[in-house]
């Protein structure tokens, strides 16, 4: 028997399916899309009913592949989007359309968290602050823009729990996605009573909360039979997007320390914790990992997504790695320029949706070069704000580099330099799906525990030499002078 463990992520856009080895090699992969609704500006939601099409079309289609290539699924482990919520009556139909992580309807749900539990306590208990995207505000939301709704609400469940939910019949979630709610004490790993009760909400709402590793379930037989994978297949309950994707990378909570840092379409910083130590502010995540510990997560919104909307509209036609030449032909600094990435708004630190981006300090001698380097350079700043509120909290000690970003050699240089972190490559590239067939792999019984596993799969790490370069330390200063000079003016309309 060739056994692998199948791992999904349920994204915003689409599904990924893939199967992996014991050994962590990907061996097949299978991807479905559905829609995003934006019924409101500002709301966007999904039908659950639309990812379990998408689930079932990928997994038939995966299933196929294994069969005709001899391999045996012993595990199927999740992981997707955070954060949204799919609310559920007493016979387990779902009652409307999921709102997602993005969606920001919940500003006064929010105010009402925090005036039922005061900021510095619900940080100190959760992690943090009340966020527009977690799920609890969209709980809040529904009872008081939608009673009717709320009162049939028996249940609420993130969205890959309830892809385990609809897969098993069993109703259950994991601690790295669970941190996301808004609801979880965090020293505990289980629901803070206190502040669902200071919320008048009953904790039996939200499900059982397990391993990441644990099994939340057999794959029901309608399921085996529509996708040809065995019945009885242990469904393991895996871990929200970030954290498996951190699983993938081998980060472990028993390696504190070592992160990641993306230059994906959003910049991400994910660093492993023993402890869970918020920033006192609520400035940048603090979630469980999926390996019994913690991480701190910072989001920077426009990271490789800045590059990409100015060669669409700026240079468009022109390669990337054109533009990553011209960059390297100006001098660190870029001559005074100065972006500010703050395209689509800000997360981490400086939560604020409305926030814009600005190049600073234009001038006649500046060329196409400038401006591409200045804002790699900004993207670059805008991690290091992140980065600054992580250092009190955790030592750092490596940051794998992953994201399209990070193909560039310019890019990483300027990035060495500004965060003063080491850095290091990695060969990974599957994302979240990857950690998720990991997890499934404990969960089966392959591996006895998730460090052990980290341990057999983890990929070698391959380090960036250290580029230092002085003159960031000034322009550093300037960006944030920059950004509370001109933060406020550059907001959205
Ligand atoms: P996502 O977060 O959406 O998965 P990726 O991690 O695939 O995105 O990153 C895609 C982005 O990477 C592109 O928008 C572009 O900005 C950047 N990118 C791709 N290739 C290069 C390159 N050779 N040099 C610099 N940046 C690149």
């Amino acid at each position: 028997m060739k056994p692998v463990s199948i791992g999904i992520d349920l994204g915003t856009s689409g599904l990924k399916a893939l199967a992996l080895t014991p050994e962590g090699h990907s061996v097949a992969e299978a991807s479905a899309s559905y829609p995003l609704l934006t019924p409101r500006p500002g709301w966007t939601e999904q039908k659950p009913s639309d990812w379990l099409e998408a689930t079932r079309q990928a997994l038939g289609e995966l299933a196929g592949k294994l069969e005709a290539a001899g391999y045996t699924p012993v595990a199927l482990g999740l992981s997707g989007q955070m954060h949204g919520a799919v609310f559920l009556d007493a016979w387990g139909e779902v009652i409307r359309p999921a709102p997602l992580w993005n969606d920001q309807r919940t500003a006064e749900a929010c105010a009402e968290i925090e005036a039922a539990v005061p900021r510095p306590e619900l940080i100190r208990r959760t992690g943090n602050p009340a966020v527009t995207g977690f799920q609890l505000p969209k709980l809040i939301w529904l009872r008081r823009a939608e009673g009717e709704n709320f009162a049939r609400t028996r249940r609420v469940l993130l969205p890959k729990d309830y892809l385990a939910f609809a897969l098993t019949g069993n109703a259950a979630t994991e601690p790295s996605d669970a941190s996301g709610i808004g609801g979880l004490n965090l020293a505990a790993q289980d629901w803070d009573a206190e502040v669902l009760a200071a919320l008048g909400l009953r904790s039996e709402l939200f499900p059982e909360v397990i391993p990441s590793h644990g099994v939340v379930g057999g794959l029901r037989a309608d399921w085996a039979r529509v996708t040809g994978l065995p019945e009885g297949l242990p469904v393991v309950a895996g871990a929200g997007d970030n954290a498996a994707a951190a699983i993938g990378l081998g980060l472990s909570s028993a390696r504190p320390g070592v992160g990641s840092v993306s230059l994906g379409t959003s910049g991400v910083i994910f660093l492993p914790l023993e402890r869970p130590t918020p920033d006192p502010q609520g400035r940048i995540h603090l979630f469980c990992h999926a390996d019994g510990g913690y991480h701190l997560l910072g989001v920077t919104l426009a990271a490789a997504g800045s590059l990409q909307w100015y060669r669409d509209r700026l240079a468009p036609g022109v390669a990337f790695d054109a533009l990553m030449q011209e960059a390297a032909a100006v001098a660190a600094g870029s001559e005074g320029l100065l972006f500010m990435p703050y395209l689509a708004g800000e997360r981490s630190p400086h939560l604020d949706p409305d926030l814009r981006g600005a190049w600073l300090g234009l001038s006649l001698a500046h060329t196409r070069g400038h401006l591409t380097r200045a804002l790699l350079e900004g993207v670059a700043f805008s991690l290091k704000d992140v980065l600054e509120v992580m250092k009190p909290l955790a030592t750092i000690r490596q940051l794998l580099a992953i994201g399209g970003g990070a193909r560039s050699e310019v890019w990483l240089s300027i990035l060495s330099a500004v965060l003063g972190a080491p850095l290091a490559r990695t060969p990974i590239e599957e994302g979240p799906a990857r950690g998720a067939a990991l997890l499934g792999l404990v969960g089966a019984g392959v591996y006895q525990s998730v460090a052990e596993m980290l341990e057999a799969t983890a990929p070698e790490a391959q380090a960036i030499p250290a580029y230092s370069e002085p003159a960031y330390a000034a322009a550093y200063e300037r960006f944030k002078a920059g950004f509370r000079a001109v933060g406020s003016l550059a907001r959205g309309a």
